[in-house]
């Protein structure tokens, strides 16, 4: 069974799927994908010096993400055209991602995607179920100054300039929500990991 997980900024879609990937889970992160597809001497990075500056290489060659994520994150044009030049190789590498793990299993029943964005990229008829993971606002704000050293106002920018949990969560299968200690969302993973038994079963039987 292959599913999608999904939510807002920091809201803890990499704990739940670190959390299915210790029960079995294969997992594949649209994050890592995104990486991947600018690497040094991509076509992909050619295409985001263009748009964004050099301002965005380190001395390394690697794109540097927390430049271009202050860069984006103040101005929606180019948020957009950056968007425009990954999600299309993003999406490309995690299809064959998914589908070559598909063939190779390695005993697992459950392969899932975390992907940000699987709403807005259209990426929901992937998949047999989507998970959403949701804690409130007031959580993102916290966890983004927390983890990544930005400032409140900052950090509400990144929260609003998304699509609203509440909107992602009316859209779901499951949705996890987050907002306790990592303890409680431990429990709320063992009910979810129940459920996508269950629907799997359910899948196989009717097959
Ligand atoms: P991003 O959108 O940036 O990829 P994410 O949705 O994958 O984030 P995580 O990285 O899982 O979110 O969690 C964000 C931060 O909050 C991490 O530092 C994580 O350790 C912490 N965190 C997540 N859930 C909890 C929790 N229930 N209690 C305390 N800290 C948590």
């Amino acid at each position: 069974m292959r599913i999608g997980i999904t939510g807002g900024i920091a809201s803890g879609k990499s704990t739940v799927a670190r959390l299915l990937a210790e029960r079995g889970a294969l997992v594949f992160s649209a994050d890592e994908a995104a990486r991947a597809v600018v690497a040094p001497g991509s076509d992909a990075l050619a295409k985001v010096v263009e748009l964004l500056g050099s301002s965005v290489v380190q001395a390394d060659g690697a794109l540097d993400r927390a430049e271009t994520g202050r860069i984006v994150f103040a101005d929606d044009r180019k948020r957009r055209g950056l968007e425009r030049i990954v999600h299309p190789a993003v999406l490309k590498l995690l299809k064959a991602q998914v589908e070559a793990a598909e063939v190779d299993l390695r005993g697992s029943w459950l392969v899932a995607v975390e992907a940000p964005l699987l709403y807005e990229a259209g990426m929901k008829s992937w998949f047999d179920a989507v998970i959403v993971v949701t804690c409130s606002a007031r959580e993102q704000v916290n966890r983004l100054m927390t983890r990544n050293g930005l400032s409140a106002p900052e950090a509400a920018r990144r929260v609003v300039a998304q699509m609203p949990l509440d909107q992602k969560a009316a859209m779901a299968d499951f949705v996890v929500a987050n907002d306790g200690s990592e303890a409680d969302l431990a429990v709320a993973v063992n009910n979810l990991w129940k459920g996508l038994l269950a629907l799997n079963a359910g899948s196989t039987n009717q097959a």
